[in-house]
């Protein structure tokens, strides 16, 4: 860990154990005066298609400046917000934050790039999401195919009568959706039918494995079968070395995301990473 941690452009100085030691209420208290002023900041980390190797989007990932401590973890404090409701208002700061980003970086390198965003179970059962994300695409200019959804299979085992309706709404609207940790969950395969997922993301834990472990190769070959039969495309995270992106280009996954290409970064980095990179032109 302190080898990753050395090789990396920044750190988490918090731990675990940081956390947990506030009390609930501290915790609380924090988040919400990180919202007023403004402690949350947006990291990118690229998306990259495998068949010219170019950069056709980011992930925004949350972190949190805490004052005199440092860039706090989304593992740190989005369960806890997911749990206490918090996770509304967080995730409309993050789904305006990215939206306006993506939109000046297509604007100034003329780029057709795309933005996912994570949305957790609470967010997405939120009747007014469709309607709060339609005001961010007109408010950014962010045309709406530019905008994918994170969303991972747990939202879809809850029976929420209004699930449907969310979808249809984000669907006309023509944004995409990308079931994020494919692989990781108790997946029925029925939910592909069930609902209308534009994008497979298989989980990290199959392609660290890579090509060692017989299992995941395996599998992993079989979410991609499986994803272009059915007219999804399929994106590989956590993509850590040269092997494993050679293995995914072979077996026709469509994109890949992790550290081999870059690991998550600053505004001001993903902007000169988009300079010094052969893009996409409109
Ligand atoms: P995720 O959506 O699955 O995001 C990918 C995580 O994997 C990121 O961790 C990223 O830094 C890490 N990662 C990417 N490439 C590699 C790699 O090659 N190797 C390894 N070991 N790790 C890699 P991060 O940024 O700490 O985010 C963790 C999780 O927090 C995310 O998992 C997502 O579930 C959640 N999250 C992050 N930002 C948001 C947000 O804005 N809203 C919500 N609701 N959840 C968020
Ligand atoms: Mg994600
Ligand atoms: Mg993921
Ligand atoms: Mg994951």
């Amino acid at each position: 860990l302190a080898k990753e941690l050395g090789r990396n452009n920044y750190q988490f100085f918090t731990s675990d154990l940081m956390i947990r030691a506030q009390h609930r209420y501290t915790l609380e208290r924090n988040l919400r005066r990180a919202l007023v002023d403004d402690e949350f900041l947006l990291y990118y980390q690229p998306k990259v298609s495998l068949v010219d190797g170019s950069i056709i989007g980011a992930e925004a990932l949350i972190r949190w400046q805490m004052p005199d401590i440092g860039l706090v973890a989304p593992n740190e404090f989005i369960p806890f917000a997911e749990e206490i409701g918090l996770i509304v208002p967080i995730g409309r700061w993050v789904l305006t934050k990215a939206c306006e980003q993506a939109q000046q970086w297509r604007q100034t390198y003329k780029i057709d790039f795309k933005i996912s965003v994570n949305i957790s179970p609470r967010q997405f059962q939120d009747p007014k999401l469709p309607q709060f994300i339609l005001e961010v695409l007109l408010q950014s200019g962010l045309p709406a195919h530019a905008l994918q959804l994170e969303i991972t299979e747990g939202l879809l085992m809850v029976e929420a009568e209004h699930l449907s309706s969310v979808f249809d709404a984000i669907k006309t609207l023509g944004i995409s959706i990308s079931l994020d940790d494919f692989g990781t969950g108790f997946s029925s395969l029925s939910y592909l039918q069930r609902f209308p997922i534009d994008n497979l993301k298989i989980d990290r834990s199959f392609i660290r494995e890579i090509p060692e472990n017989q299992d995941s190769v395996v599998l992993t070959k079989a979410i991609i079968a499986m994803s272009s039969a059915l007219g999804m495309s399929v994106t590989a995270e956590g993509v850590e070395n040269l092997e494993q992106m050679e293995f995914l280009k072979e077996a026709g996954c469509d994109e890949i995301q992790g550290f081999y290409f870059s690991r998550p970064v600053s505004v001001d980095s993903f902007s000169a990473l988009l300079r010094q990179h052969s893009i996409t032109r409109l």
